[in-house]
């Protein structure tokens, strides 16, 4: 194909090299025909997984076609898939099937050739910034990459998170030179299973090496963010180590990262989705340099990315690859009472999905997940070619989220509960409380803002009951929250507000100023909105924060 045939508009121009061109093409093979391609992936998932206890059960006899699929599969969740993946963890070696997603760090089947997809997706990230970004392989990436603690399941399976099964597989260890992926961390840095030391091995050498940074990253906003913090905190050893020692002890942050590193051309860090409450203090570091989200990709299956990478954050859309997995579409009803229950509503697929609507993702994969809900809101933006691409919403039913802690309504209630019960020796108990994520804070940390009911004869409670309420809350909090707080030290101590009696009040009065049924208001567990947060914070009596880390290891719960 001509390049002039290429649909990927860009203002520098034609592909960087031959490889380009071809990951170029590749794209636009897939979102021609994203139809097509779907319907084979189908086809292929269901033919190779035909004798699989979990298809046989729905007696799908072997038919591959969308029809018969679409009328036998269920739509699940992740809840009704666990003694499946229990047994297959327990040892089961029998044909099955073949992350986190919220709360608990959930178990997810994989096979070996998944790496291989994943490897794919990644190889078309860089021919697309190319497009954006001349010159990239005159220098390196400096990219903050860690791996974490894994464990093993009671029949001996390796259990890990999906980056640290790809960063300690030969496609990553023994990947081939590319002038266009350069990191200045190497191999043995990323690889370190100890955090502090990972960090600062990656951090020397970045420094090392900054003249030749061309382009800093991680893969959530947080991390990156981590990172900056963990400068401000060891610059001096670092600047020690590098000998010349000419780091100058700096209170001024702001820009920090292209005074140290002055060829950045952009950020490499998603900042969509829960993420974009980093940008603020994301811009503050950078100076403003542009933040560009590459991809979409979750435990369960790599999604797709971004054709238009160097945009601005709040114009993200990306575009699913139609080669991933095979993807179905349930129409979101924002305000549904959850009253059609009785008639299960009609998935979309991918091609056919309209510009506007907001739909909740559901993918059937190479692994042997089938018809399964990731949990995320996408709204559709447009296409390129006959693929949708997609504006993350929101992921559903998460409340609160510092890095890869996804904490729901049930957890923040059931912690606030446990908060509630060291209060009672004290004759004392939460009468209304909400919740906020404080990124102003590196790490970020929980906020919970209390109001007390008191009894007549009981008096506030001191510090430090307060303080054993906040470890009370963080030890009833999932173990991806804990190990946050305790491991990868990315979340800091929960923190717990005690408001003024009546603030909840005043706080429904707004809501209701604003246009809010009385009869349906509801008090928001979780609040961003400024003028709420105004006036939550100016109506604070005290603040406590918890006194010590909470329990975690890193054996999984059984
Ligand atoms: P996990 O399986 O724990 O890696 O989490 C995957 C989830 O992270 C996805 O289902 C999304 O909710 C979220 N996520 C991943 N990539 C992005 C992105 N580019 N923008 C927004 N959210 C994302």
């Amino acid at each position: 194909m001509a390049v002039g045939d290429l649909a990927l508009s860009s203002p520098m121009g034609p592909p960087a090299c031959e490889k380009d061109a071809k990951a170029l093409r590749f794209i636009e093979e897939m979102t021609r025909n994203a139809d097509v391609v779907q319907e084979t992936v189908l086809a292929e998932i269901l033919s190779r997984n035909a004798e699989t206890e979990y298809l046989r059960r729905f007696k799908l006899n072997g038919g591959t076609d969308r029809a018969a699929f679409k009328s036998k599969i269920p739509m699940i969740k992740y809840e009704d898939l666990q003694p499946e993946i229990q047994r297959i963890a327990n040892g089961d070696r029998s044909p099955i099937f073949s992350g986190t997603s919220a709360g608990e760090r959930k178990l997810m089947p994989t096979i070996k050739e998944e790496l291989n997809r994943r490897q794919l997706l990644y190889s078309l990230l860089m021919p697309v910034m190319n497009l954006y970004v001349p010159g990239l392989d005159k220098g390196k990436g400096l990219y903050f990459l860690f791996i974490k603690s894994e464990s093993k399941t009671p029949g001996g399976l390796l259990a890990r998170p999906v980056l640290t099964s790809y960063y300690k597989s030969d496609h990553f260890k023994t990947r081939p030179y590319d002038p266009y992926n350069v990191y200045t961390s190497p191999n043995e840095a990323i690889l370190c299973p100890d955090s502090f030391q990972s960090m600062y091995s990656q951090m020397l050498c970045g420094l090392l090496e900054r003249k030749h940074v061309l382009r800093v990253g991680a893969v959530f906003a947080s991390g990156l963010l981590r990172a900056i913090r963990f400068l401000q905190l060891n610059w001096a050893q670092l600047a020690h180590d590098i000998r010349t020692g000419t780091l100058n002890p700096k209170d001024n942050w702001e820009g920090i990262i292209p005074r140290i590193w002055p060829n950045t051309k952009y950020l490499d860090v998603i900042v969509t989705g829960a993420m974009a409450q980093y940008i603020p203090t994301l811009d503050y570091y950078s100076g403003g340099l542009p933040q560009a989200c590459t991809m979409y990709a979750s435990s369960e299956c790599y999604f797709g990315l971004n054709l238009n990478p160097m945009c601005k954050p709040a114009e993200v859309s990306y575009t699913i690859m139609p080669n991933m997995a095979y993807f179905e579409f349930l129409p979101h009803e924002p305000n549904s009472t959850g009253l059609t229950q009785n008639s299960p509503p009609e998935l979309v697929d991918l091609a056919d999905v309209e510009v506007g609507k907001e739909y909740e993702l559901v993918i059937t994969t190479y692994a042997g997940l089938y018809r399964y809900r990731v949990g995320d809101v996408l709204r559709v933006t447009g296409f390129h070619n006959s693929a949708p691409q997609f504006h993350f919403v929101r992921r559903k039913n998460v409340l609160l989220s510092i890095d890869s802690d996804k904490t729901d309504e049930a957890e923040l209630q059931n912690a606030v509960c446990n908060a509630s019960r060291v209060l009672s020796e004290f004759g004392t108990s939460v009468a209304e409380y909400t919740s906020y994520a404080d990124t102003t804070t590196i790490p970020g940390h929980y906020v919970i803002y209390f109001e007390l009911l008191m009894k007549d004869s009981a008096e506030l409670p001191c510090e430090s009951v307060l303080s054993r309420c906040c470890l009370a809350m963080e030890e009833s909090l999932n173990s991806v929250y804990r190990q946050g707080r305790v491991s990868d030290n990315s979340i800091g101590p929960l923190e717990i507000r005690v408001v003024k009696n009546g603030t909840f009040e005043e706080l429904m009065d707004y809501a209701i100023s604003r246009g809010a049924s009385i009869n349906q208001y509801k008090v928001p567990r979780c609040v961003s909105f400024t003028p709420i947060m105004e006036l939550l914070d100016s109506r604070v009596v005290s603040s406590h924060f918890s006194p010590s880390l909470p329990h975690w290891t890193p054996e999984r719960r059984r």
